[in-house]
């Protein structure tokens, strides 16, 4: 199957979030999957984020990651869900701040300005650190991913409704279909 990155991928609701969701199934050690392995997709990642992120004053900026900071990337990538991952389940995360903060100032530090992707993602993470009301940030019942909840009532489940949603909601009805016709 050929890969786009669709507006479902950019479901996180902040570049931040969209950027730690680039790993799937990260939970499973069976199914995880890194898209940014694919330097293609890493690639496409740019424009994608220009046109589908919606933090839009930093995603619309973004033209550009330099290439020898995709290890730097990553590793605020991974400190960016670490963080906000155990904040969500309401853990431990004073080391974790530690080493997110750490990320962003390297980042910044030897990033490519403003419209470097590295850039952007180091300020939404630290604007989301900042962020009134954590408890807006959900980890979707489904997948896994990490989104933020702006409806009304907070009562968002799935990262997308129409991708995690109809899957759970496919999953029980077919669950149910099988008790009733074999008991
Ligand atoms: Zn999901």
């Amino acid at each position: 199957m050929t890969f786009t990155w669709t507006p479902h991928r950019f479901s996180g609701g902040v570049l931040a979030l969209d950027v730690a969701n680039t790993i799937i199934l990260r939970m499973d050690p069976q199914q995880r999957r890194d898209r940014f392995d694919d330097p293609d997709k890493l690639e496409a990642f740019v424009p994608a984020v220009r046109e589908l992120c919606a933090e839009r004053d930093l995603a619309v900026q973004v033209a550009t990651l330099h290439a020898q900071n995709g290890t730097r990337f990553r590793q605020l990538r991974e400190a960016i869900d670490a963080y906000f991952r155990k904040r969500t389940l309401a853990q431990d995360t004073k080391d974790d701040l530690a080493s997110l903060l750490e990320a962003i100032a390297d980042n910044l530090r030897h990033g490519g300005g403003p419209a470097a992707l590295e850039t952007a993602t180091a300020l939404s993470a630290l604007r989301l650190i900042g962020e009134p009301g954590p408890e807006r940030m959900k980890i979707c019942a489904n997948c896994g991913w990490l989104f933020l909840d702006r409806s009304k009532n907070r009562s968002r489940m799935w990262c997308d409704m129409a991708v995690c949603g109809n899957r759970v909601k496919a999953s029980r009805h077919y669950h149910r279909k099988r008790e009733e016709t074999d008991p």
